[in-house]
């Protein structure tokens, strides 16, 4: 259990490989989709300071930016609040309906199965990812891709590999920084990456 979930922080130091590239979409992000994914790093910036888990998120409705949030996992002590989930469920609030079929998310690392499936849920118009998750992503740079699992009744666009540079960078710094050894009076451990 323990290399398992070693996997995606070797991941993270190593570099994207073959996610930053290979796996990229042809289709070419927009200004817009950049000024949203830079939101959503911003977002992932404020999750480092709380020293969570550094994801950010974002969702516009194709006229404004309906939520900003990032990963409060620890803060709250919630396994469900996931960058994506927390924004997820604010726009829905913001716009009054569950169905995000007019919206973007946008997020610095790919959706994990929980917040994929939220996507599905939320009938999510599109989804621009950052960094791809080869461990637990769900939208095709891990072991499943929801946007193409048939008999599902939604299956949104994904374009992966938007500003995944910067994306990649803000976890390998958390996780590098995570591995400073502690002193003793902590234990010492060096076992980081058992939240992502
Ligand atoms: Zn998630």
């Amino acid at each position: 259990m323990k290399e398992l979930q070693k996997i995606p922080i070797d991941f993270y130091l190593r570099g994207p490989g073959k996610m930053s590239a290979e796996t990229m979409d042809t289709e070419t992000p927009s200004d817009g989709d950049i000024f949203c994914m830079e939101l959503a790093i911003d977002a992932a910036e404020l999750a480092f300071q709380e020293d969570e888990v550094p994801v950010g998120a974002v969702i516009f409705s194709g006229e404004k930016v309906l939520a900003i949030d990032h990963n409060r996992v620890r803060s709250r002590g919630d396994p469900t609040a996931h960058g994506e989930m927390l924004v997820l469920r604010a726009a829905a609030a913001a716009i009054g309906d569950w169905r995000l079929s007019q919206c973007v998310l946008y997020t610095t690392k790919e959706p994990c199965p929980m917040c994929a499936g939220a996507c599905i849920m939320a009938r999510i118009g599109r989804v621009v990812i950052g960094v791809g998750d080869p461990a637990m992503g769900c939208f095709g740079g891990g072991p499943h891709d929801f946007s193409q699992t048939k008999g599902f009744h939604h299956h949104p666009i994904v374009l992966r590999g938007v500003l995944s540079q910067r994306c990649l960078e803000i976890l390998r710094r958390f996780f590098v920084a995570k591995r400073q050894p502690r002193p003793p009076c902590e234990g010492g451990r060096t076992d980081i990456g058992q939240e992502i």
